[in-house]
């Protein structure tokens, strides 16, 4: 739907420098303007659910959508910015790329270009660095001398506790590798990260993190490990610049629900908030980042350095080491875990049996919303990575193109996976 121009209209893709083909405006407006119309779609947020589901609809099937974005940018957690010394730094946390499915690399692909990365990170106890993940080295480090992947593993069946089916974080890691290296590595970190004991959260949230004993000292295990090579912000420009699709920042859904006519809902957003939060508040975790710019090329020797046992903050990022940047200068990123409440935002679902009995109540209201989609982390209340959410968007896509309105995300990539 053709829109006239304000001054504040950003024209962003206009620099765009790596597709070769003349893209359109991106149009983007960062301050209020009145809402009075109409599209097929409202999408409430811009970030990776948003932003794919608008690029689809727009593209394939040529319909209009509106985004309404509460802050002041797109990209939602995936952000990113040069700062006053031109670090491109990761403004909600470190974000790294990855994934196992092809097809999902083949459609972010059309946005941007890769910088191959290996995620590494150590851990910093006892008054030194530790390799991490724990693999061969952190155990030799440990024994103080050379050691062999079959000395290693027959090292950890002895400090193992025998739990059949670990059903929390603490018996998830006990039952791999035993109590000493849970409480180097594991234990306060995790309190110090969700205010609650490994022991009182799902298994999934310290089984993520893989345990080795050969010398893979990579922090993550799928077959794709990349950023995109100009940063997430400008892929996300890519995604969005098409004339269908208009984006307004700096406005939240509650201001444009009642100002625009559409006919179906995307939300993106926190799902209890959507509801007015009529079963009560669904428990987040929030975080406070602290970024300091040194006048010195690298601050610390990996990208990322844990601390689970020194300090408030949980760990350092270094972006810089991963984006190679090269630069006199560096930009470093203390992160501290806080309470959510008024004025923070809401960066983790809680994984934890009483939070998903909530939200399940959240879930059940949502199925008989009619013509709403409730797509993404915040919207579906789990913990996703970024690649799970462009499949999830992927999915309710291909059932907003067919018709149905139920999606299951995960049976989707099943089909797509190669
Ligand atoms: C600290 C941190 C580190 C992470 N690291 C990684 C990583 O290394 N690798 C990885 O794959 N994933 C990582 N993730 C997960 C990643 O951020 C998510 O998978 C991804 O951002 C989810 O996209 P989304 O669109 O669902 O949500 P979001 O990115 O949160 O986007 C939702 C958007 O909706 C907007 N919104 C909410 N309510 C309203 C409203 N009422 N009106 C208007 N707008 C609204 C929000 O402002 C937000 O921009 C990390 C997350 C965090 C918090």
């Amino acid at each position: 739907m053709p829109q006239p121009t304000p001054p504040d209209r950003l024209e962003t893709s206009q620099q765009l420098n790596s597709l070769s083909t003349p893209q359109p405006l991106l149009n983007l407006f960062s301050t209020p303007q009145p809402l009075l119309s109409s599209f097929d779609f409202l999408i409430v947020g811009a970030g990776f659910a948003g932003s794919v589901l608008a690029e689809r609809i727009a593209t394939q099937l040529g319909q209009t959508c509106l985004i309404v974005e509460k802050r002041n940018h797109i990209g939602g957690n995936a952000y990113d910015h040069y700062d006053a010394a031109g670090v491109l730094v990761h403004d909600y946390g470190p974000h790294y790329f990855r994934t196992n499915s092809q097809r999902i690399v083949e459609y972010l692909s059309q946005f941007t270009e890769w910088r191959s990365v290996e995620y590494k990170i150590l851990s910093w106890t006892d008054g030194k660095f530790w390799q991490f993940p724990i693999n061969l080295n952190t155990f030799e480090q440990l024994i103080g001398r050379a050691s062999t992947s079959a000395e290693m593993e027959a090292q950890l069946a002895e400090w193992r506790v025998q739990i059949d089916n670990p059903k929390n974080s603490e018996e998830v890691i006990v039952s791999q590798v035993g109590w000493k290296l849970y409480e180097m590595f594991f234990k306060n970190y995790t309190r110090k990260q969700w205010q609650r004991d490994a022991k009182d959260l799902d298994a999934s949230v310290c089984g993520r993190i893989p345990i080795r004993t050969n010398r893979d000292d990579r922090y993550l295990s799928e077959s794709f490990q990349a950023l995109p090579k100009d940063g997430y912000t400008k892929m996300f420009e890519k995604m969005l610049a098409h004339p269908k699709i208009e984006v307004r920042l700096n406005t939240d859904f509650r201001e444009a629900r009642s100002q625009v006519r559409f006919d179906h809902l995307i939300f993106t957003g926190p799902i209890d908030e959507y509801f007015d939060h009529c079963f009560g508040p669904l428990p987040y975790r929030s975080l406070r980042f602290e970024p300091e710019t040194i006048a010195q090329e690298f601050f610390q020797p990996a990208m990322q350095v844990n601390y689970p046992n020194d300090h408030d903050f949980t760990r350092i990022v270094e972006i810089k080491h991963a984006t190679g940047q090269k630069l006199p200068a560096t930009t470093i990123v203390r992160e501290y875990p806080q309470n959510f409440g008024p004025g923070r935002e809401p960066y983790y679902p809680i994984p934890a049996p009483d939070a998903k009995a909530l939200y399940s109540k959240y879930a059940e209201r949502a199925v008989s919303e009619k013509n709403v989609s409730f797509v993404g982390r915040l919207a579906t209340y789990r913990y996703y990575n970024m690649d799970q959410v462009v499949g999830m968007a992927l999915a309710e896509f291909e059932q907003i193109q067919s018709g149905k309105r139920k999606v299951e995300w995960s049976e989707w990539d099943e089909r797509h996976r190669r």
